[in-house]
């Protein structure tokens, strides 16, 4: 798990004071803009969103969808990648295809990428399944499931040698194998992706996710992450 990350590659300046300015037009008789100069900080502006759009569940996220943030999401599985692309409105993605890329998988084979950094087994340990028994994932097991990928990566390869397309060869690369991507999204599509993912019944991956998401989100945004943190976080709380 230490191989996932989530990196920034914008994000949208002062987006509590951008929260503010569009809340406030919501009551001010006068264009907010021509009071630039008054607008609160950007502390300041966070916690006035927090005291009149978020506490108390008012349900007003309008002024939310404004600020946008770009990541990079790396090195997590694939059945990761397809939980968090389920989420449609106000996220958009661009995800590693396996059809134009497949380079990768033959590198494991001579030697330029560690298999390990694009295939992704859990770590040894107890867990437990859906039915909440719990069970044992060995060091053993693991290995063999290794050699498994491994053997994967050749027979890939030798499709690709033979003339395969990746389109074609991929349908034989193990499910976890990790699929690099760019997200988007603003405040509010943020905040709920993260109540859908780092709640504790989601998959241990997601949650990995979501904490890495959120301290991107602390750094952008920190008076409102803070808000986040403390009233919704893991509380399995549904769509702000
Ligand atoms: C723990 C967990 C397990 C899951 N298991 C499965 C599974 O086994 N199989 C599977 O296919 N999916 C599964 N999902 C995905 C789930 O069903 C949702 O599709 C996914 O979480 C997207 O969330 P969302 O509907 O809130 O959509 P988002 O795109 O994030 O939309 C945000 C909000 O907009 C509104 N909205 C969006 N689209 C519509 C719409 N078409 N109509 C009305 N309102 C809309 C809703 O209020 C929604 O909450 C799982 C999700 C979780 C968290």
């Amino acid at each position: 798990m230490n191989r996932f990350r989530i990196e920034l590659i914008a994000a949208m300046p002062n987006p509590q004071q951008v929260i503010w300015a569009a809340m406030h037009q919501d009551y001010s008789e006068d264009l907010v803009w021509d009071g630039r100069d008054g607008f609160p900080s950007e502390e300041k502006a966070g916690e006035l969103v927090i005291k009149h759009l978020l506490k108390g569940d008012r349900g007003h996220y309008g002024p939310l969808e404004h600020p946008q943030i770009v990541v990079n999401v790396g090195y997590f599985p694939h059945s990761m990648m397809q939980q968090v692309r389920t989420h449609r409105v106000g996220v958009s993605f661009d995800v590693q295809s396996n059809r134009y890329t497949g380079s990768r998988i033959c590198d494991v084979i001579n030697g330029k990428r560690e298999l390990e950094d694009v295939f992704y087994l859990r770590p040894v340990g107890k867990y437990t399944n859906r039915q909440g028994k719990k069970y044992e994932y060995t060091l053993e097991q693991r290995e063999q499931d290794l050699a498994w990928c491994l053997e994967a990566c050749k027979r890939y390869d030798q499709h690709l040698e033979n003339g395969m397309s990746e389109e074609q060869a991929r349908s034989i690369i193990p499910f976890d194998v990790r699929q690099h991507f760019v997200l988007s999204c603003n405040v509010r599509s943020l905040m709920h992706l993260l109540d859908l993912r780092w709640k504790k019944d989601a998959q241990l991956e997601a949650q990995k996710f979501s904490e890495l998401l959120y301290k991107q989100f602390e750094a952008w945004a920190p008076e409102i992450a803070q808000w986040y943190l403390t009233s919704r976080a893991k509380k399995a709380k549904l769509s702000p």
